[in-house]
């Protein structure tokens, strides 16, 4: 009895925790919602939502209500969220010709709805990143057409309008807005040109150089606009070698080489994501290239390894799976999150079929590689040549031109390390950058852009 008396109320407590898991699995554990962010032009709005943990969510698109009172819309529900009570105040205000609003509310117990109010109807895509955990969803005006909107793989088909959020609950905290301003230089439009049939340079090792791109400079094609995004920054050094450089500054340096050289030659215009030490979220940098409709993306990186003495050059295009357990582990690196945790995560990357270019990008990863493999091989002897590789880089998801991530030493490694200081280098390397763009564009890689 004594036993009963002391165990009972433990037990009861158990229990009644144990069913309200099961009617309300957030119960169990829950994730608050603490931002949401947008970055937008006129025909792409990237919004992030922020949570402080993991959450299911699904997704689905509503067209407009046949009474007109409400606009077509994207719902996101948040399973097992919550909402602090600061942060229901009024919507997030984008109304940028495609989204109206979005504003956040409990929907019903553990659940949080998010509502992106459309101006009209759009396709979207979204996913998630994790460390920390946040929901991307991309929204395109023109991706395929003004009345087909596509839901993300595994969305349920749309349902009847049920986008009821409590009226006191509904309301939305901006948190953080970065980036809400419209492009504030007028975009030139690329010239289309048709992908050639073979277009990368047939060389793989630097001693088979292909013509084209040693040729002297050569116009490039017109018209064209590259984001170039030196990796890391701010409070994020990027990987750092034994004797204490490190990747945000060599990167840094070699992104403003690449411009430096590219604006001199003239025909393409030039963005970077950061040309100051700053720290910038990867889903920031891809919204930066969608959002100025960026032909090129082209992510600097160095690379590093536990063992010293790995050594070489690799370039990257995204895919959902690494190459190899090395690329898999890069990118996990790259991203901030545990390998674990890469593998988990829900790529929609059938964005990649739709509006990345991949073809485009592993042409360009080739060509890149092979001019940053030929050319410090010129300089410095036989590098060695890691090749062009594929792996789920947050950076690159969601981008919507031909985009690459190059990894152009290793940093880890002491020889390296002493050649990355060396200006002479790094002039190497934003030369063979510069070689690669030229050659591409010449060679009828800049394609119409897809989607924006
Ligand atoms: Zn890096």
């Amino acid at each position: 009895m004594t036993f009963l008396r002391r165990q009972l109320p433990a037990f009861l407590a158990a229990v009644f925790c144990c069913s309200l898991a099961c009617l309300y699995p957030a119960f169990a554990s829950t994730a608050r919602v603490s931002g949401i962010r947008f970055w937008n032009s006129e025909q792409y709005t990237r919004v992030a939502i922020d949570l402080d943990g993991e959450a299911d969510f699904e997704t689905r698109f509503l067209p407009a209500s046949s009474d007109g009172k409400l606009p077509p819309r994207i719902l996101i529900d948040l399973k097992g969220a919550v909402i602090h009570e600061d942060f229901l105040r009024k919507p997030v205000e984008v109304r940028n010709g495609l989204l109206k609003v979005v504003r956040a509310g409990r929907f019903k117990p553990g659940v949080v709805r998010v509502v992106i109010d459309l101006e009209k109807t759009c396709s979207y895509q979204s996913f998630t990143m994790v460390d920390p955990y946040r929901i991307i969803v991309d929204v395109d005006g023109q991706g395929i057409g003004d009345s087909c909107p596509v839901p993300p793989l595994g969305d349920p088909v749309p349902q009847p309008d049920t986008d009821t959020i409590h009226p006191q609950l509904r309301a939305p905290e901006p948190v953080v807005i970065p980036g809400s301003v419209p492009a504030a230089h007028p975009i030139p439009q690329p010239v289309p040109e048709p992908v050639p049939q073979d277009p990368a340079p047939q060389a793989t090792s630097p001693q088979a150089a292909p013509k084209a791109v040693s040729q002297a400079p050569a116009p490039a094609a017109p018209g064209f606009r590259v984001m170039l995004d030196p990796g890391h920054g701010g409070k994020d050094p990027g990987a750092v070698g034994l004797n204490g450089l490190r990747e945000k500054d060599v990167v840094l340096e070699i992104g403003r080489l690449v411009r430096e050289k590219l604006q001199k030659e003239g025909g393409c215009e030039v963005r970077m994501t950061r040309d100051t030490d700053v720290f910038i979220p990867l889903e920031e940098r891809t919204a930066m290239a969608n959002k100025a409709r960026s032909d090129l993306f082209v992510s600097l990186h160095i690379n590093a390894s536990n063992n010293r003495k790995a050594e070489g050059i690799s370039t990257y295009v995204l895919s959902r799976a690494g190459s190899d357990r090395a690329a898999l582990e890069l990118a996990a690196r790259e991203n901030g999150v545990p390998v674990a945790k890469l593998t988990g995560v829900k790529f929609i990357l059938d964005d990649l079929t739709l509006f990345g270019r991949k073809k485009d990008s592993m042409k360009l990863a080739k060509t890149v590689n092979d001019a940053i493999v030929r050319n410090l091989s010129g300089k410095y002897g036989q590098v060695h040549n890691l090749g062009l590789k594929q792996a789920p880089f947050y950076v690159l998801v969601g981008a919507r031109m031909t985009a690459v991530l190059v990894e152009s030493a290793f940093i880890s490694n002491e020889r390296d390390e002493k050649r990355l200081r060396e200006r002479a280098c790094l002039e190497t390397i934003a030369d063979s950058v510069v070689e690669a763009i030229r050659y591409y564009s010449r060679n009828g890689g800049i394609a119409p852009r897809v989607g924006i």
